[in-house]
């Protein structure tokens, strides 16, 4: 299979260099075919703006979605864009790795998806009618396709639990993997996590990444993450919203979940 491990730390020494490094070695015993996208090392353009697209006429004033839909059709994205894109399009699954920062992913992966997630390839695309509003959360672009994310985080397991003050893990990346991931039709997994990354030394390490071996060992068998498609009838459309008959008297992020 082709797996795509795309990564975001500014220092290769760090300990999300050694997972990386430790996640493409495993990938690659494993007989699959690894492309990288090193976010730093690339120096990777975060900013969504006018220069990522070549088009012709550029007295037009800029507009995010409608040029980057026109440069998407008419082949005038920057060429860093199209070859993001065709890694994406190439790969079997995704393992997207990266230190919580401030709640979320680093700003230069936050720009990743930004730049190459375009108008008409990750968004905007399908029918919309009565019983389908476009083909996004559960279909899209990376139907078929899994995708993983490897987290550290600098607070401990406790701090991220139901009752944690920092809000509960699955909540905190539900932007990501249900905003980004299923919203292009990627199958999710549950993350890997690695907490209080102060404490971890050698005996930490050989244990996460013994764990982290069994996780990508099994990475086109566990089962993803149970999101509810959008167009699957558990929600009304054009609205959008969840019927009444299912999870009664609840809200927030779990009621997209069918567990
Ligand atoms: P490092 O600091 O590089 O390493 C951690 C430990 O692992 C070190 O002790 C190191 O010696 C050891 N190590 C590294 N490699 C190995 C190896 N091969 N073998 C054995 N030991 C090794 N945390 C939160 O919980 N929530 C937040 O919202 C949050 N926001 C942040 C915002 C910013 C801007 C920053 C800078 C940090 C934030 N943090 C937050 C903390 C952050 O999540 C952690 O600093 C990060 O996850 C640690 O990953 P690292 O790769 O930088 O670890």
């Amino acid at each position: 299979m082709r797996i795509l491990h795309v990564w975001a730390h500014p220092e290769p020494r760090s300990l999300n260099g050694s997972i990386a490094t430790a996640i493409q070695k495993t990938l690659t015993d494993l007989g699959h075919q690894v492309d990288t996208s090193d976010l730093y090392r690339m120096k990777w353009k975060p900013q969504l703006d006018q220069d990522d697209f070549d088009v012709p006429d550029s007295a037009t004033a800029f507009h995010p979605e409608k040029t980057s839909r026109e440069a998407f059709l008419s082949g005038w994205q920057s060429a860093d864009i199209e070859t993001e894109q065709r890694k994406l399009v190439q790969c079997d699954a995704l393992v997207l790795q990266f230190p919580l920062w401030w709640y979320s992913m680093p700003a230069i992966m936050k720009g990743w998806f930004e730049r190459i997630y375009a108008y008409g390839f990750a968004y905007g695309v399908g029918e919309h009618s009565d019983t389908h509003w476009g083909d996004r959360f559960g279909e899209g672009a990376m139907s078929g396709k899994r995708a993983m994310t490897v987290v550290t985080t600098g607070g401990w397991e406790s701090h991220y639990s139901g009752r944690g003050v920092n809000g509960p893990i699955e909540d905190l990346l539900f932007p990501i993997h249900h905003g980004l991931l299923f919203y292009t039709g990627f199958d999710v997994l549950p993350p890997f996590l690695v907490h209080r990354t102060s404490k971890v030394d050698a005996e930490c390490f050989d244990d996460l990444s013994h764990r982290l071996n069994r996780r990508l060992e099994n990475l086109f068998t566990t089962p993803p993450i149970p999101y509810r498609p959008q167009n699957g009838g558990d929600y009304t459309i054009p609205a959008l919203e969840l019927r009444d008959g299912f999870e009664p008297g609840h809200t927030g992020f779990g009621i997209h979940r069918t567990e």
